[in-house]
């Protein structure tokens, strides 16, 4: 049946160069998982043979092959393809999909598969694949309600990592392709090296912390002789760049953490903000600045986020609101529903040193540091914000700034009201 499913599938020829095109724009995808584009090529090709050859001559791949050799490939291919309904009927499913699942073709073509299946412990990774919001970890890729969804998702037991690229033919009956490929071992070697940077990182930190110490405690010393305070004054300057290095180690480590995924569960913000906002007290109490927290109007719903990483941005943006502002100084933050989309906002509102409108079109990329910032506090490695507007992101928001020089900043970022990173779109 794999061969000849053309025909099976019911799939009009007409609409079958769109998967061509498919397969071919999402190169870029395949390669930043560090594989080649060939299969979801051949894939889009096979499919898309029908309509070159109605047309006559044609000197793609799938103009030169003809359908059979274009189904051997589809037979052969490496990664999964299955195609189904919008009632989720299943009219095609490849040996490597019955490899990757474990699962027959015969059990699953002409099977409408539901929710329901998952408590089949043998079908639960296909209903997860299908039904993305039953994944534990899911990541959208592409931006919602674009065609194809290119998404990341990840299944327990057993563990699988799968990039998942659906293409919905647009024309006649409602038709679902999916391709998916098994990034499981890729995804291994990436994650182990960056437990060992974030365990090296953080395990540095703390012995290099408490050698800076000790050589401050030193420099400042009157009972050492002035070479030998010199001496200790140099080793400390070493020391405090060590110390900066290892926290670029440790933030750089959190950036490849971010293409793991979101962990979601739901989050009362309002609670959140308010644990977090107690958390910095003692620092904006010794750099003399006050924190306000201005409160939504009415009580929000929960949203759903990722804790961990939600915590890591608002405590970026409140160092940096604390960090980089004046003697005195204010920060508040500020929490409301917007009236216009279904989305929450959040500010972090600093009179500090603010930034110049050329630093502000960079302050979101890597490594980059304001000279006004530079001079001011020394620590950082401009990475903080990078990281940040990464995981907001992942969450479907989007993350932006306002800032005058010397007037302070306003750093704004938006979180859906519902989670949908195109899931459950089918
Ligand atoms: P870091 O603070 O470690 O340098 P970030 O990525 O958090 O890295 O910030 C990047 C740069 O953006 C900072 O170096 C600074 O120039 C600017 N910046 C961030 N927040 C503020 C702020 N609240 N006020 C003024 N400048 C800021």
């Amino acid at each position: 049946m794999h061969v000849s499913v053309r025909g099976g599938m019911g799939v009009p020829a007409a609409f079958l160069a769109l998967v061509f095109f498919v397969g071919v724009s999402f190169f870029s995808f395949r390669l930043e998982g560090f594989v080649g584009g060939g299969s979801v090529f051949f894939a889009g090709g096979f499919i898309f043979s029908g309509r070159a050859r109605a047309r006559g001559g044609d000197t793609t791949p799938a103009g030169v092959l003809g359908e059979a050799e274009l189904g051997a490939i589809v037979k052969h291919l490496s990664d999964a393809v299955l195609v189904y309904d919008k009632d989720f009927a299943v009219s095609f499913f490849n040996p490597a999909a019955e490899t990757l699942f474990g699962l027959s073709a015969g059990e699953v073509v002409g099977h409408r598969v539901s929710p329901q299946d998952a408590e089949r412990e043998n079908w639960r990774p296909l209903v997860q694949v299908m039904f993305p919001s039953l994944a534990p970890v899911m990541k959208n890729l592409s931006e919602a309600g674009t065609n194809p969804q290119v998404m990341d998702i990840s299944i327990a037991d057993p563990t699988m990592e799968l990039r998942v690229i659906t293409t919905e033919i647009n024309e006649g009956p409602r038709t679902f392709i999916k391709i998916i490929y098994d990034r499981t071992k890729e995804v291994a070697v990436v994650k182990s090296k960056s437990e060992f940077m974030t365990l090296a990182s953080h395990q540095l930190r703390g012995p290099v912390t408490n050698i800076e110490w000790a050589l401050e405690a030193l420099s400042q010393d009157d009972t050492l002789s002035e070479t030998n305070r010199e001496i200790a004054r140099r080793a400390l300057d070493a020391a405090r760049q060590l110390l900066i290095v290892v926290e670029d180690l440790l933030k750089a480590s959190q950036v490849e953490e971010i293409r793991f995924g979101l962990k979601l569960e739901p989050i009362d913000l309002v609670g959140f903000i308010e644990n977090l906002l107690g958390e910095f007290m003692p620092q904006a109490k010794q750099m003399g600045v006050a924190i306000y927290f201005d409160r939504p109007k009415e009580p929000l719903p929960h949203i759903a986020g990722d804790k961990e990483r939600l915590f890591m941005v608002l405590q970026n943006l409140l160092d940096n609101a604390i960090r980089y502002n004046v003697k005195n100084g204010e920060v508040t933050v500020k929490l409301e529903k917007r009236n216009d989309a279904p989305f929450i906002e959040v500010s972090v509102k600093d009179t500090g040193i603010g930034m110049t409108a050329e630093d502000l079109e960079k302050i979101f990329e890597k490594f980059y540091r304001a000279p006004n910032a530079l001079k001011y506090n020394t620590h950082g490695s401009g990475l903080g914000l990078y990281i940040a507007k990464g995981i907001i992101r992942a969450h479907g928001g989007k993350m932006w700034a306002e800032s005058e020089l010397n007037r302070g900043s306003v750093f704004y970022f938006t979180l859906p009201l519902e989670f949908h990173a195109g899931a459950g779109r089918e």
